[in-house]
């Protein structure tokens, strides 16, 4: 029998089930649905199930960051190169497209990358929306950086607009997308034929951008 990782259970009216990028069978199902009744399904779509899971941990990267020296790190959709320095005060620094991590902090070396992340997408992307924004008409109420790792961003019932640090990996157009689809949401909350509909008015080709993230997303990580 299939395990599965997780049930969420709301007021919606069907079962969904859900393949993450690691490969968790996630569950969302109406509150008063029998366990029952889930496994069942679950039982009837095993097929499906393993393949998409078989699929999704294929696309996951094959080694685990060391955080050593010339392993490359994305930034708007390009690579750059590690490098270890010895005098640095910073942990991490990015010049001429060189990553540099003090020696020193080696050990903590993911903890600087979230960091310089994070604080480079607040920037970055908070000026890619204020663009977007003017040039669409479409203005959020607030902007919020998250830490999201499969959310790449939302828009919320009062007009916050949150986008992952992760984000910031990704090439200009796959973030211009995550932009637009949540200013987007401003109009229209749902995704329904019209959400879609104001979407391809200011993106025509963005089925291209969500096929990209569908299969690359798993690499804007660190
Ligand atoms: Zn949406």
């Amino acid at each position: 029998m299939l395990d599965i990782d997780q049930i969420i259970r709301s007021r919606r009216k069907t079962i969904a089930l859900i393949i993450q990028r690691d490969g968790a069978l996630v569950i969302r199902a109406p509150l008063r649905t029998p366990e029952k009744t889930i496994r069942e399904l679950v039982e009837q779509k095993k097929g499906w199930i393993t393949k998409k899971q078989t699929e999704m941990r294929k696309n996951r990267p094959a080694t685990v960051r060391q955080f050593a020296e010339g392993e490359t790190f994305f930034l708007m959709g390009k690579s750059y190169p590690l490098k270890i320095v010895k005098r640095q005060r910073a942990s991490l620094t990015f010049e001429q497209g060189t990553f540099l991590l003090a020696e020193k902090f080696r050990s903590l070396a993911r903890e600087a990358f979230t960091r310089w992340y994070k604080q480079t997408a607040a920037i970055l992307l908070s000026a890619r929306i204020e663009i977007l924004a003017k040039k669409h008409n479409l203005q959020p109420a607030k902007i919020r950086i998250t830490s999201a790792r499969t959310r790449w961003g939302s828009c919320s019932s009062t007009g916050t607009i949150s986008l992952t640090w992760r984000l910031v990996m990704a090439p200009p157009e796959i973030i211009d997308y995550v932009i637009v689809h949540e200013l987007a949401h401003l109009k229209v909350k749902n995704h329904s034929k019209s959400f879609w509909a104001a979407v391809a008015l200011l993106l025509p080709d963005y089925k291209t951008h969500i096929a990209w993230l569908k299969k690359q997303g798993h690499t804007l990580d660190i």
